[in-house]
């Protein structure tokens, strides 16, 4: 059996990188050990589109992502069925020291994203219930400092464009079946137990129950098992760059009254001074997610697949009393609800979308939390850069320059390469 293309990973980047190549007309192969589409990362995502992020690159490249949610019917190209929605919230990111607003306020005069600069006033204003005092830096709860009095005010930086798609399984699928229309075949409940090559280029593909898949490339979209699928193609020795697997925990609680004004609607938070994110969802529930503040122990772990999928009583009454110092209203509950999943980190929150020493073999990994809205993008971009190397150009020497077909704007994929000197703009969270 033979394909040109095997992507390793049916989430929402495996199944966007599906579509773009079988879009360009390439035979497609996505290969996942699980029984559906998005029942990884993707599966647990807070779907938050927003365009904070430390670099010209991040910022361009959410940016041009965001008119693809826009217009997803569009962007699949193909009927679908039911298309996901993308809820239009804004995000109000408040001030903090981990992350000036300066910085985003200069990156997004470049990229051209719209903002609004907001002081304590019109950020009281524009959320209902928000408390603006600065309590930062982040504390635990057993900390006294936790509970003393606002030591300031906040403002925030506020960016209308911004919000969240409600089910990320769902955009998975369509994705899936935009590729299947064009073309993209997907053998689901298979995992991947070797990647063989010879005279340093991928050969074949070996599947648990024998199959061999002849192909000329491969693509690792094995989201926290990606380091792992590395070491099983002997790459990764030349990255600078290292990703590790990290436990995550998003808790689900109701909104208070008057947050979320017209279903699922209100304001999406981003408050580093406080250590959570919140935002809305359909129905009056509000998810609450962490910002990894120094206080907090991060949880590593070594095998995603024994990753507690429960969310902890621990965390969910740390997060959601952070968040209810800040929306006051919140009600605290005592039974923790919510999703744990695993974030697939880079040392420094920056995804690598890169091809590797071995010819043929293609990463599209490290996505640190933050990459469920570049999905579609991400797709586009991992297709220019497999065209543009198997066509003989050197992306190590030159990288490949990609410009979006909505903003116009041009991402040097340089950015995003295995071999990058590490970002040191990263807000070494979440955020990028
Ligand atoms: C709790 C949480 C909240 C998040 N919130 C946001 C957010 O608000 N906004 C945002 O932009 N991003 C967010 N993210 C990040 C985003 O969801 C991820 O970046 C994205 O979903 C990664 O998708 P993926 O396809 O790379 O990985 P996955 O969804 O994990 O897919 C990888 C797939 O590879 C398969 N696989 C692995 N190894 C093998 C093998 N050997 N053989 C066969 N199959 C294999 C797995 O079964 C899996 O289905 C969040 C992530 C989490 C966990």
């Amino acid at each position: 059996m033979s394909t040109d293309v095997v992507v390793v990973g049916a989430g929402v980047m495996g199944c966007s990188i599906a579509l773009e190549l079988a879009r360009a007309g390439r035979r497609v192969t996505v290969v996942d050990k699980a029984g559906g589409f998005g029942l990884g990362s993707t599966s647990a995502s807070s779907a938050v589109v927003r365009f904070n992020y430390s670099t010209y690159a991040g910022v361009a490249a959410s940016w041009e992502a965001s008119f693809c949610w826009r217009d997803w019917r569009e962007h699949l190209g193909c009927d679908v069925g039911d298309l996901v929605r993308f809820q239009r919230t804004g995000f109000a990111m408040l001030d903090a020291e981990a992350a000036p607003r300066a910085g985003f306020v200069s990156l997004f005069d470049a990229v051209g994203v719209p903002y609004e600069e907001w002081d304590g006033a019109t950020l009281a204003a524009g959320i209902a219930g928000i408390d603006t005092g600065r309590y930062g830096p982040p504390k635990r709860l057993d900390d006294d400092g936790f509970w003393a009095d606002a030591s300031g005010t906040l403002g925030a930086i506020f960016t209308p464009d911004a919000g969240y798609i409600g089910d990320p399984q769902s955009a998975t699928q369509n994705l899936a079946v935009a590729a299947k229309c064009h073309g993209a075949e997907f053998r689901l409940r298979r995992r991947v137990v070797a990647v063989e090559s010879s005279d340093n280029r991928v050969r074949t593909v070996v599947l648990d129950d024998g199959t061999r898949l002849g192909c000329a490339s491969v693509v690792n979209a094995a989201g926290p098992w990606s380091s792992g699928l590395n070491e099983l193609a002997g790459v990764g020795a030349d990255f600078t760059v290292k990703v590790r697997p990290m436990r995550q925990e998003v808790g689900y609680v109701r909104a208070p009254a008057g947050y979320n004004p017209a279903g699922g609607a209100g304001v999406t938070v981003a408050d580093l001074d406080l250590g959570t994110y919140i935002r809305g969802e359909v129905g009056g529930g509000l998810l609450v997610g962490g910002t990894e503040p120094a206080c907090d122990p991060l949880e590593w772990i070594d095998d995603p697949d024994a990753a507690n999928p429960n969310p902890t009583q621990a965390v969910f009454e740390t997060q959601v009393t952070r968040a209810a110092r800040r929306l006051t209203g919140l009600a605290v509950p005592n039974r923790a609800r919510g999703v744990a999943g695993v974030y697939d980190v880079a040392d420094d929150w920056t995804p690598i979308y890169d091809r590797t020493d071995l010819d043929g073999f293609y990463v599209a990994m490290g996505t640190s939390g933050n990459q469920f809205k570049n999905a579609p993008l991400v797709g586009q971009l991992m297709a220019t850069l497999i065209e543009r190397v198997e066509s003989g150009v050197d992306h190590d020497a030159q990288p490949v320059r990609f410009t979006g077909r909505h903003t116009g704007l041009t991402i040097d994929l340089g950015e995003f390469s295995r071999r990058r000197a590490a970002n040191t703009a990263s807000s070494g969270t979440v955020f990028g």
